[in-house]
C-alpha cells in the first residue's frame, strides 16, 4: 500500500500525473469493470441551518431564495425516475429540520415501494434519526468530513465540530449503511499533507463511497474572493483514492464538470465509476446553489448513456451495491 510520503509525492507531481490516472482507471476496470452506476439526485430543500463558509446555501447568504419540496413532490420525482431506469435516489439537502425523523421515514418508505437503492445526504443527526432511517429503508449515506486538519475545518464551519461529524460516521457506520464520505481540495489553507492525510483516514474508515471535487468559490459567500480548487489536483486525489481502495464507488464529480466541459469524462477514465444525474426539477434546482456554473454540468439520464458510449463504457442495471473484494 501507498504510504505518505509516496501519496504526498503523487499529490505534488504533475509531470507523473498520467501515469497516475492511466494506473487508477486500470485498477477500476480489474476490480469494479466497466460498469457505471447512475444515480438521481434529488435536492429537496435548501434551507440550511448550518453557515459554511465556502457554500452559496449557508443560512448567512440572504441573497438566494429558500425553497423546499414538498413531499409529494420528492415522492413522484423519484418515481418518474425510477420508471425512466434509476436504480439508486439520492436525497440531498441542507441541514433542514423542518424535515423531521418522521417526515423522512414516510418519504423513504414510499420510495422504497420500487426495487430501488436510496443514499441520503441531509447531513448531522441523531443516532435515533439515523436507525429509524434506515429502518425505513434507506441504504446509504453520504456526508464528506471535507478535511482532517481540523483548525481548517473549525475555521470554515463555524459552530460545526469536527469531532460530532467523525461520530455520526461511526454511527452510520455502526448502523449498517454504506457510508460515502469524501474531501473538497483546494480549501483556501489545505495543504497537501493535509490531503494525503484524509486519504489515509478514508481509507482507515473504510469507506464504501468516496467523493471528492474541487473547491468553486461562490460570490455570496465570505470566501468570494479565494482561489479555488484546482482540477487536477482533484484528479490526482481522487485516482491515489481508487489505489487505496481499488473497490469501492467513486463518482465523477459535477464539481469537476464545471470547471472543464469533459471534467467527468475524464474522471471516469482516471478512476472513478459513477455519475449523478440531477433529477430535481429546474426551478428548484437552479436554487440549490452550493456553487457557481452547477448548470451548466446538468446532465439527463440519457445524456449519459450517450457520453458513455462513447468511451466504450456500460450503464448499469444493478442497484451499484460497493462489493467488497479487494
Ligand atoms: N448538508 C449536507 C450536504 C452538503 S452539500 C451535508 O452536510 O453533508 C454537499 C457537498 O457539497 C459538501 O459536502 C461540500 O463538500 C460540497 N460543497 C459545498 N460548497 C461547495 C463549493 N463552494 N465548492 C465545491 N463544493 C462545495
Amino acid at each position: 500500500m501507498l504510504n505518505k510520503a509516496e501519496i504526498i509525492r503523487l499529490l505534488s507531481e504533475e509531470k507523473t500525473q498520467d501515469e497516475l490516472f492511466i494506473k487508477a482507471d486500470s485498477v477500476r476496470k480489474q476490480y469494479v469493470g466497466d460498469e457505471i452506476h447512475i444515480r438521481g439526485l434529488i435536492e429537496f430543500s435548501n434551507i440550511c441551518r448550518n453557515s459554511c463558509l465556502y457554500c452559496g446555501i449557508r443560512s448567512g447568504n440572504n441573497k438566494i431564495s429558500r425553497y423546499r419540496m414538498s413531499e409529494e413532490d420528492i415522492i413522484n420525482t423519484a418515481q418518474s425516475a425510477i420508471n425512466n431506469g434509476f436504480k439508486t435516489i439520492v436525497m440531498q439537502s441542507g441541514e433542514d429540520i423542518y424535515f423531521t425523523k418522521d417526515k423522512m421515514c414516510r418519504i423513504i418508505e414510499a420510495i422504497k415501494k420500487n426495487d430501488v437503492a436510496i443514499t441520503l445526504s441531509i447531513g448531522e443527526r441523531s443516532y435515533e434519526d439515523y436507525k429509524s432511517f434506515k429502518n425505513a429503508g434507506a441504504d446509504r449515506y453520504l456526508m464528506r468530513i471535507e478535511t482532517t486538519d481540523k483548525e481548517l475545518y473549525h475555521k470554515l464551519n463555524p459552530n460545526m465540530s469536527w469531532q460530532q461529524r467523525y461520530e455520526c460516521l461511526l454511527m452510520l457506520k455502526e448502523l449498517g449503511y454504506e457510508l460515502g464520505s469524501g474531501i473538497m481540495v483546494g480549501q483556501p489553507g489545505q495543504t497537501i499533507k493535509s490531503i494525503a492525510e484524509d486519504l489515509l483516514f478514508l481509507k482507515e474508515l473504510d469507506i464504501d463511497m468516496a467523493g471528492i471535487g474541487p473547491f468553486i468559490p461562490h460570490k455570496d459567500t465570505p470566501l468570494a474572493k479565494e482561489k479555488g480548487g484546482d482540477l487536477y489536483l482533484s484528479l490526482r486525489t481522487m485516482a491515489i483514492m481508487r489505489l487505496l481502495m481499488p473497490d469501492i464507488n467513486i463518482p465523477a464529480t459535477t464539481a469537476m464538470e464545471t470547471l472543464h466541459p469533459q471534467g467527468r469524462i475524464i474522471a471516469l477514465q482516471s478512476g472513478a465509476n459513477v455519475v449523478m444525474s440531477n433529477i430535481t426539477s429546474a426551478n428548484c434546482r437552479k436554487l440549490y446553489e452550493l456553487y457557481p456554473n452547477k448548470e451548466k454540468a446538468h446532465e439527463t439520464y440519457s445524456g449519459f448513456v450517450n457520453k458513455l458510449h462513447c468511451i466504450s463504457r456500460i450503464v448499469s442495471d444493478t442497484h451499484g451495491n460497493h462489493k467488497k473484494i479487494a
